[in-house]
């Protein structure tokens, strides 16, 4: 049997975190298995389609390099399928139309609320067998489900799973406006395309009695089940749409690497022994239903800070500098206009958690700014100090061999000549040249920058000073 698996999102905004797992072990199960991965656009509820959320949802699956094999599949252009399906059914009399009005089945609902029933269609137009042809009213297309027996599934995360008969009632598989319901074609689609395994979220739980009926109604071959438990975030909240919706780009504009937020999500959920860091085919190789866990998940934005802070620290040189290169690019910083990145890479070595983060410590090197402003005056009082600013500036600038060695001797001499500590001095230059409370070494930042821009940055905190000492 070759495996098949798909990702079948709503486009109705942007995923989760939790659909992304979804089709990451979606994908993962169909890779393991040299199966096929499809990927389906589930958007026949037209009200709630959103064309941006259809290509969020493929350019983010690009970028994680989470590839389906042929083309996405868009449920609006199967129609026609479905609409075969249906008449099939109305034929074998497994389905029927359905003409109660919206109101009386409003009644219907408040009188079973109120004796303390499950609101359910009561099946009245069930046996009418009302024919589509002589109707001239709004009508909708109901599932003829089984009123007796049970449906029983293994689900390959929490085993046996079983509903009653009775407690599930004739839905809905064709709406009034003429479209069919999530619940029938996602049975048709998976059919045709020879689903093996169904790897959702389990919210999907109480939808998986009806589509298996349905199945079985046509003589479908049943898929495999699998519903993933909950992730919930940080304050123990269950994940939804409204507040956790993300363009999984937004990642990448935040100087995530793909490789690592997988390997991230890989890890909300599924474990193999105390193992935290998994290459793709790693994955690939070592993934399955069996170690998927049961309970919930919780998010934890620290530890996706420290899985990519390990990813962007094993990368090649040369990658790294590429990657850096492209996203400072794409920030519009200009690169030809300070220091070649590689040797900042060297001297910010295992600083950064993002390429975001990494961009924002080497931005002074390329931009000028007020470096020196009220804040940093009166959080590190160094007006006083403005002095060792001068002397720095002459000597600097006289300074003939433009090396990290004699900038630092230049700093030794400084503090010996006016008994201001070396640390205070490196802590006034450093805020003054680059705005920034932590840095490596100052006198290799220094370097970096280059004389020219050094003493305009001195110059600019000393005529600040001075403005600001009356
Ligand atoms: N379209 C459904 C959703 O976005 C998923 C359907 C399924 O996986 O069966 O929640």
């Amino acid at each position: 049997m070759k495996v098949i698996t798909r990702f079948a999102p709503s486009p109705t905004g942007n995923l989760h975190i939790g659909s992304i797992r979804t089709a990451l072990y979606s994908w993962l199960f169909a890779r393991h298995y040299n199966g096929k991965f499809i990927l389906r656009i589930e958007d026949t509820d037209l009200s709630r389609i959103d064309l941006m959320a259809v290509d969020s949802i493929l350019n983010g699956l690009k970028w994680l390099g989470l590839n389906w094999d042929e083309k996405p599949f868009f449920q609006t252009k199967r129609l026609s399928r479905y609409k075969e399906v249906i008449n099939l059914m109305l034929e074998k009399e497994d389905a029927y139309i359905c003409v109660c009005s919206s109101e009386k089945l409003l009644e219907i609902k408040n009188k079973q609320i109120k004796l303390g029933y499950k609101p359910r269609y009561p099946g009245i137009c069930r046996n009418l067998k009302i024919k589509k042809d002589k109707l001239n009213k709004n009508y909708v297309i109901r599932f003829k489900n089984p009123l007796f027996g049970q449906v029983i599934f293994q689900d390959q995360i929490r085993g046996e799973i079983i509903f009653q008969n009775t407690e599930l009632d004739d839905f809905i598989i064709q709406r009034s406006n003429g479209m069919p319901t999530y619940n029938f074609c996602v049975v048709i689609d998976d059919a045709d395309m020879k689903i093996t395994h169904i790897i959702r979220g389990e919210d999907h739980i109480n939808n998986t009695p009806r589509q298996i009926n349905v199945f079985k109604s046509l003589g479908f071959k049943i898929p495999i089940y699998a519903h993933l438990s909950m992730i919930f975030d940080e304050s123990k909240q269950k994940f939804s749409k409204r507040k956790h919706a993300v363009n999984i780009l937004e990642y990448c504009q935040n100087g995530f690497l793909p490789e690592a937020l997988l390997n991230y999500i890989v890890r909300l959920g599924w474990s193999h022994g105390n193992q935290e860091i998994f290459s793709k085919n790693e994955m690939i190789k070592l993934f399955n239903l069996k170690s998927i866990n049961k309970s919930a998940s919780i998010i934890n934005t620290k530890k996706l800070l420290w899985i990519n802070k390990y990813y962007i620290n094993n990368l090649s040189l040369d990658t790294l500098t590429q990657l850096i290169y492209e996203y400072m690019t794409k920030q519009k910083i200009n690169i030809t206009n300070g220091p070649d990145l590689k040797s900042l890479i060297i001297l910010f070595q295992g600083r950064h958690a993002t390429l975001k983060d990494m961009m924002e410590s080497f931005r002074y090197f390329y931009e000028e700014s007020n470096f020196f402003n009220s804040n940093i005056e009166q959080k590190y009082n160094v007006i006083e100090n403005c002095v060792t600013l001068e002397m720095f500036y002459e000597k600097i600038n006289n300074l003939f061999d433009w090396e990290d060695k004699y900038i630092s001797m230049i700093i030794n001499d400084i503090s010996k000549e006016t008994s201001v500590q070396k640390k205070d001095i490196n802590m006034l230059l450093r805020i003054s040249i680059t705005g920034s409370l932590y840095t490596p070494s100052i006198s290799s930042i220094i370097y970096l920058i280059g004389k020219q821009k050094v003493l305009l940055r001195i110059r600019k905190a000393i005529n600040y000073i001075k403005m600001h000492k009356a």
